[in-house]
């Protein structure tokens, strides 16, 4: 099923980047792999994805501990002061970097693993649903300059989830607004590439507005079963 999944997710995402002259090598297929365990994560792996994704520094944490393919984990969660340390240590990448005070104790863990952190800046893009995430331009800016200061952080660009809605015009211009802020701050003298952007339900929408990382979970894996512990998978 998994394997299958990603031919047609593959195949779907190449058929929207020919519509909108992109090429596919542009994006990175993040696999959400939250709530599945180490057996579907090795059957992804098995067919070609090499990046994952976790909201939780603890499940993340048990599998980059027990799984020992080569794979680069991304934390793509609510990050809390105190997990800092837990996602240094095992993501490639943090994509949900919101506050000046989780860019500080990332270079600080950072430093201590000798290791240069890429990281994400999380923006809210809409005002109705969205709790997290960096609301103002002047605030990005402040974060994206301490980031650019520190030593121990590599910033890539900027992440946001658009509002659960069925409307495709609000979605859109969630995303577009993400880009514009990029292309804003290289304006300025940044020089941020990435845009993570788009899941399941509006990976599409997310291509089409120019998203370099897409971050899917049930087209991959299936529903989640919310009533299970990932402990018990
Ligand atoms: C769970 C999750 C996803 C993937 O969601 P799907 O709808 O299953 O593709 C993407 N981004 C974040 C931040 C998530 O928590």
């Amino acid at each position: 099923m998994i394997a299958e999944n990603i031919k047609k997710l593959r195949q779907s995402i190449s058929e929207i980047c020919r519509n909108v002259s992109r090429n596919p090598e542009e994006i990175k297929l993040i696999a959400v792999s939250k709530f599945f365990g180490a057996k579907e994560i090795m059957e992804a792996f098995r067919n070609g994805i090499t990046d994952f994704g976790e909201n939780k520094a603890q499940e993340l944490e048990i599998k980059f501990d027990n799984i020992p393919e080569k794979i680069n984990w991304h934390f793509i969660g609510t990050l809390q002061k105190n997990k800092v340390k837990t996602a240094v240590k095992c993501a490639g990448i943090i994509h949900s970097v919101d506050s000046l005070i989780l860019a500080e104790e990332i270079n600080k863990r950072a430093k201590l693993l000798e290791k240069k952190q890429q990281v994400l800046l999380q923006m809210k893009t809409s005002y109705e649903d969205s709790k997290f995430g960096i609301s103002s331009e002047d605030e990005l800016i402040r974060i994206a300059d301490f980031c650019m200061a520190s030593s121990n952080i590599d910033l890539l660009g900027l992440m946001t989830m658009a509002p659960l809605t069925d409307d495709e015009k609000i979605i859109r211009d969630s995303f577009s607004s993400l880009r514009n802020l990029m292309d804003k701050l290289n304006v300025q003298g940044f020089k941020l590439k990435e845009l993570s952007m788009g899941m399941t339900s509006d990976y599409k929408i997310a291509i089409e507005e120019g998203s370099t990382m897409l971050r899917i979970g049930s087209a991959i894996f299936g529903e989640r079963d919310y009533s299970k512990s990932w402990r018990e998978l």
